[in-house]
Order: C-alpha cells, then structure tokens, then sequence
C-alpha cells in the first residue's frame, strides 16, 4: 500500500507561507474524460510531494466530491478564497519531467484524449505504486547536548544516546535498536520528546539490470551498413531532429545498425531507446544488445510489476543506458536521450487500442521533436506513411541496405494456387507441395516455420440442416472451436461456451460440420504427417507468459524444433539460421475485409515470414498457400519488390483520397438500439460539415464518410456505427474536429463514441 498523505484542509497556508497574497498552486487535469484543467492549492510543507504526473484527490465541484486528478504544474502564485487544497497525495512515485509532460499534452491534443488520462497513461501502475520498494527508517539525534545532560534519562535512552552519538549522521533504525539493544517504545519515547528525528526513504529491494558477456562481432560493417551509419552518426552529431528510415531487406543488417548507432550515443553519455512491435521479438533481441551495452533494461508486458517498477527507476536515475521494449517504453523516463530506435516502424500492433490511442511510431518522432534528437525508424517494408514522407519532406532521410549480408541471396517464394481445393469437410490445410517442402526439410534436418493467421482449431461451426454458423451471442462475429482449452470463443469479447454435439437450435439438433483451419488443426496435421518430428506452436493460447519466449528462442536456437507453427507472432524479427523453409497458409484478404491497407498487410506479411528463411548458409526456399493467386501484392512479394508495391499502391490511394495523401479519423459509435445511432450519426455527419462549411466556406479538403455499420457491426451486444473523416492534413483534420467537439457536437447520453485519429485498423 503507498502511504497516503491527508492534507489537513483547516490549515491556513497563506499565513504560514508568510505572505498572505501567496500560495503553492497546482494545476491538475481530472482523470475523467473531462478536458479542462483545475488550480488547487497545497500546504508548503508537502509541496515537494505534489510533483507533475503524480495522482492526488482533488475536490470537484460544489459538492467538492474527491476524484483523482493528475499534477500537471506546480507554480506560486496569488492566492484568492476560492482555491481549494489538494485533499489527498495519493502517491510518491511515477512524477514526469516538463519534456514528458508537454508530450503528453500533444498526445492529448492529437489524439483527442483528456490530458489527464493521456499522462495517466504514460507512467505504469507499478511504477507509481513504488511496487519492489521497501521502507527503510532512519534515526537522527536533534537535541543538543545541554537539553541531554540537563535531563534525567532511563540506562535503556542512555544507551540509544550514546549509539546516536558515535556517529554524525543517521542510522538505519532496525541496526540501532540490535546495537544498543534499546527497544522501539525507547526511540519512540525520544522522537515524541523531539529529540531524535525518524525519517523515511523507500529503497529498491534487488534489481537485476539485463547483463550478459561482452561480445564483440568479429564481422565489420558492409559499404551500405558504413554508409547508413555514417549518416546517422552525423545526425546523432547535429544534436538536432531528423527522421531516419532505414530500408533494408530482412537479413540486411539492419539491427547492427541500430545497435552500433546506439553506442555512439551512449559513448556520448546519453540514453538510446529502441522499440519493438511485439514481446516474442525483445527475448532475442534482449540477448543481442546485452551482448553489447554494460546494462539493458527491458520494458514489455509480460513484466511482474516489481520487476517493472525497479526498472523504471533504474531508467529514471540515468543508470541504463539503453531501453528496449514494446509500447510503453516509448515512455521510458530516461533524463537524456540521443536516439530512439523504431524497429519494424510499419507494424500496426504500435498502434495503441486503448484511449489515448497513439501511435509509437508518431509519439516517438515527436518525441525527437521535442528533444531535438534523431528518430532511425527501420523496416523491409515500410509503412505507406514513412515511405511517402522520405519522398516529401526535409526532415526524412531514407537509407538503403539494398542486399543481405554476406551477399546471401533472397530466399525463393513460390505462390501454391489453393482455388481449386473446396469441400470444406474435407479441407487439409497443408497442401501437397508444402508438405513435400517439409519432408524435404525434414530429412535434410534443416528447420521449417509455417504461418497460419488463425487461433484455434476451426475458424467456423456450420449446420447444414438449419444453415446457420454458431456465433457469438454479443457479437456478430463466428465462434472458434479451440479444441485443446475445449471451448468455443469469441475472439472478439472473449465470450467462452462449451462445444455443442449438435445444432443448438431447439428445433434442429443436425450435425455440426467445422471448417477453416487455424493454428491448432494444423498442429493436428503436421502430427500425423510428422509424427517424429518435433513440432512447436507459437500463438497467444500457447505463448501465456514471457518466459515462453525465451523458451522458444532457446528451443528453436539448440535445433530442438523441426517445425515452428505458428501465428502472426513468429512472422517478424526473429533471426533463425537454421530456418531453410516457411510455409503461409491462408496468404489472401479475407482477414482485413473492409480495410484499404489489407493490400499492405498483406504484402508486408507474406514478405516479413519470407525473410525468416535461408538466413544464415542454408537456402531458403518460401512456399504460400492462396486463394487468390492474382493479387497484386502477392504477386510482387513474389520477387520481394517493394518498390514496385509502393509505387502502385501510393498511385491508388492518391487516386482514392485515402492515407497517406490525406489524413483519416473515424468516430465509431456505440449503443444498444439500432435506429438511433443511424439518427445520431446522421446528426454528427451534419454537424461536422457545417463546421467545415464555416471554417473555410465548403472549399476545403474535408470529406465526411457514414453513418455505416463497422465491419463488426455488433460487439458485446452494442451495435456500432462509424463515420470517416479525410483532411488534406493533419491541421486541417484537427481544426475540425477541435471545432465539432469545442461546440458539444460529440455529446449524447445514451451511447458511447471513440475518435481514432491515424486509425491503423477499420474493424
Ligand atoms: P536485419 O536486422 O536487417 O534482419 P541483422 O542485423 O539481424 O539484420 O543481421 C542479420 C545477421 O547477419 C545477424 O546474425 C548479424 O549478426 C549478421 N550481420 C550483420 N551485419 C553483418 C556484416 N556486416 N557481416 C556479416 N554478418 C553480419
Ligand atoms: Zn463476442
């Protein structure tokens, strides 16, 4: 529990400030979705508790009912009879410094978050409950030496004295009791005369920063890695903002790159921090940079909250060097950063899906911005937004790793047209030609990795009697059959059910017939197939904790896997040698309906598993099962041609006026009843284009798309209705919604909306 501290609320601090006209005064924003910030005062006394980020109980209101509210600046100031004190400090950890408070008011201002849950956001729960830190007390003598011989005292407070006096500062107060053998009712006796004084301080109880042995790569850098470097190295010299995208094929040497940019910062004597799109790639990664640095800290989910919370303050203090992490590390409160690092800056999983809902990638380039440091954003496929920006503004800088080390060569994809395989009953997931490729693999013992997009086991239940498919009772969306938890589950809400037998329609009772693969039929398949080999599968039911990563990564690296099945998860990052085949099951775009960038998706997955393979002197071969072989993107991830996918694909959305030639939001609404939210939607569509009417009289690049129903167009019983707003620009997006909001216009009682400006998904 963090010590609370009660303000008394009688006190009268304008006189003990000693000038009437004065006081503390504390800005805080509510965290409540309330956009407005409140001016308290506080006691002087407990002014250096009241820090910016920290949480407290402030009284709103006339009623002056307390709510939580976050510090956002702490001033002096005029003091008039209608400023409240702050009720409660709620906590004595988790502060944010000026640089981290003003980002967090730029996530609030783009993102359209309340500022106070924007900076709620930025510090980690553990963080601000000092979780992992012990109080320790400290004893000091205060009396003078006249008022001790002028009293009278007791053999035991002679004893505590005389230990007191041996030294001149304070002593832990657990070693002054055993050493003087006095009792705590004795100190106790001796701090209410006002003799010795106790204080408190919370100390880290361990913290192990990540070590491992110094490895210095016997390898040196190729003319394009020396030349991406040179580049930033230069920038990193400037002390100035810049954007780096660095461009490389997988296996390019790419994190080489970040790793020996990142020295050079750290040699300067600041902090580097660089973000990973997913948990499963910081175990490998963690390994690498350790190798390299004197102490990592690593920031990611699977963290227990102790371990995060030491962590944090070992960041905080300046003592680690370098960052690595998911999401929440983009916050990491380093005192100087010299360079963040985005690895695979087109991933969508950095998009936050929760309010505030930022983009790593955006936060971490203002963040940059507003230090006036370099951002290196690194991928093989950027994303449409990066790669248009390095064609378009100043600040970008694209550098390329045209090839992979060591003039290894791209692995050969090869499409296998799955279109003429129907029955659905009869379904194998794995087609001949892959499971030939495996056998291959097999026996040359060589490793193999094939992605399927799927959880589960079967992806539909579908009676034919009655024709209908089993779906979720909340959501419109199929249950999954997970055969090994043995239930079906909603992917959406999580809503869980047993497996039926038969048709749980009353009246029907036919059988079931399941179908559409996911990761554990296949599972199934390769065991019959291959029932020596040793399998493994990776997705979110089998990958439940952190260690399971490392796990993998040592399993996969000791070549105690022949096949590695599994998800999304595995398609990124990991650096295999022994991978000499991967197999996509299901390459096509059912899975991103709806969506304008399944396109992109689609041809940065296919070509991101495909670099899994022939890494190290293996080749690597990539077979991909679709039902739709003509797709443009797969057909140029055929021949891993990036450039000839941007270039088609960026004349498409200039065309269609979508990102990134122009900037989206979408509002979703949310409600039980159908017909109103068509009439509110309706009601918000007329009041933004009268905004825009007014703002710059029709002639403006504003275009209002919906009411229509999202693609899951009921969730947990809520139907949801979206609206798209397109702007020019991100100036232009943002005055209007500013205006609509400022005027009320978001405003109803009976259903919820969400802004979502730079969406990466439309679901
Ligand atoms: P990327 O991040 O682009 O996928 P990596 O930096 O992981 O590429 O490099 C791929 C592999 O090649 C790693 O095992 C790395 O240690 C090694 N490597 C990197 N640069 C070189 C180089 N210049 N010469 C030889 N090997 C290299
Ligand atoms: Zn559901």
């Amino acid at each position: 529990m963090p010590r609370r501290k009660t303000v008394d609320h009688t006190a009268p601090l304008w006189v003990e400030a000693g000038n009437p006209t004065e006081a503390v005064l504390v800005s805080v924003a509510p965290v409540a979705p309330i956009d407005k910030l409140y001016t308290y005062t506080v006691d002087d006394e407990l002014a250096h508790l009241v820090l910016p980020g920290r949480r407290v109980m402030v009284p709103f209101g006339r009623k002056g009912r307390l709510a939580p509210a976050i510090v956002v600046s702490v001033t002096r100031g005029p003091w008039n009879s209608t400023l409240k004190p702050v009720a409660e400090i709620l906590e004595e950890a988790g502060s944010l410094s000026d640089h981290l408070i003003d980002l967090g008011k730029w996530i609030s201002d783009y993102y359209y978050c309340p500022l106070g849950r924007s900076l709620a956001a930025m510090v980690p729960e553990a963080v601000r409950k000092k979780r992992g830190f012990q109080t320790v007390r400290h004893a000091r003598l205060v009396a003078d030496s006249e008022t001790i011989e002028g009293s009278r005292l007791g053999p035991k407070q002679k004893q505590l004295i005389a230990k007191l006096l041996e030294g001149d500062g304070a002593f832990e107060v657990g070693m002054l009791l055993e050493q003087s053998g006095a009792s705590r009712s004795t100190l106790r006796g001796l701090i209410d005369k006002g003799w010795v004084e106790e204080t408190q301080s919370k100390v880290a109880v361990s913290y192990e920063p990540v070590q491992a042995t110094k490895v210095t790569p016997s390898y040196s850098m190729n003319d394009a890695q020396q030349a991406a470097l040179d580049r930033i190295e230069a920038g990193i010299a400037d002390d100035a903002f810049k954007s780096f995208l660095l461009f490389g094929v997988s296996g390019s040497g790419k994190t080489e790159v970040y790793i020996r940019a990142m020295q050079r910062v750290v040699e300067s004597g600041k902090q580097a921090i660089m973000l990973v799109p997913e948990i499963a790639l910081t175990a490998q990664l963690m390994k690498r940079v350790a190798q390299r640095f004197d102490r990592v800290a690593v920031i990611h989910s699977g963290l227990t909250g102790v371990e995060r919370s030491l962590a944090w303050e070992d960041i905080r203090l300046g003592h680690t060097p370098v960052v690595v992490g998911t999401r929440s590390a983009i916050f990491a409160p380093c005192p100087d950063i010299g360079l963040i690092v985005v690895d695979e800056e087109q991933e969508p999983s950095y998009k936050n899906l929760q309010s505030p809902r930022f983009h790593v990638r955006d936060v971490a380039i203002m963040r940059a911005q507003k230090l006036g440091v370099p951002v290196l954003l690194g991928s093989a496929t950027p994303s449409l937004e990066t790669w248009n920006n390095c064609l378009h503004r100043k600040a970008y800088e694209r550098l390329n790793l045209p090839t992979r080390v060591m003039d290894k060569s791209m692995p050969a994809v090869k499409l296998v047209d799955m279109t003429h395989r129907t029955a659905p009953s009869k379904t194998v997931t794995i087609s001949e030609p892959l499971q030939t490729a495996l056998a291959e693999t097999l026996e040359r013992k060589q490793q193999s990795v094939v992605l399927i997009n799927r959880r589960g086991f079967a992806s539909w239940l579908f009676c034919p009697t009655c024709k209908t498919r089993i779906e979720c009772r909340r959501c419109n969306a199929g249950m999954i059959l997970h055969r090994s938890r043995k239930i079906l589950l909603c992917h959406h809400c999580h809503e869980q059910t047993p497996i039926p037998d038969r048709c749980p329609q009353m009246s029907c009772g036919g059988r079931l017939l399941t179908g559409g693969g996911g990761a554990e039929r296949v599972e199934d398949e390769l065991k019959q197939m291959f029932p020596t080999a040793q399998i493994m599968r990776a997705d979110s039911d089998t990958m439940n904790h952190a260690t399971k990563y490392t796990e993998l990564v040592t399993k996969m690296e000791k070549g105690e896997v022949d096949i590695l099945l599994g998800t999304q998860m595995i398609a990124k990052g990991l650096d295999f040698p022994g991978v000499a085949l991967v197999g996509v099951i299901g390459a096509d775009l059912a899975g991103a309906a709806g969506d304008f960038r399944a396109s992109e998706r689609l041809f940065q997955l296919v070509t991101q598993v495909a670099g899994r393979a022939g890494r190290a002197e293996t080749e690597g071969r990539v077979l991909v099962q679709t039902l739709s072989p003509s797709l443009p993107a797969l057909r140029s991830s055929l021949t891993h041609d990036y450039c000839s996918f941007v270039e088609s694909e960026l004349a498409f959305r200039k065309e269609q006026y979508l990102p990134p030639f122009t900037r989206m939001a979408r509002i979703v609404i949310s409600g039980k009843r159908e017909s109103e939210l068509i009439a509110d939607g309706t009601a918000i569509v007329e009041r933004i284009r009268s905004v825009v009417e007014e703002l710059d009289g029709g002639d403006s690049g504003v275009r209002v798309l919906g009411p229509h129903p999202c693609v899951l167009e009921r969730l947990r019983g809520s139907y949801r209705f979206e609206l798209l707003l397109v702007a020019r620009t991100a100036t232009e997006l943002n005055k209007v919604l500013g205006s609509v909001r400022a005027s009320g216009g978001f405003k109803s009682k009976s259903r919820s909306l969400m802004i979502d400006v730079d969406p990466v998904a439309l679901s």
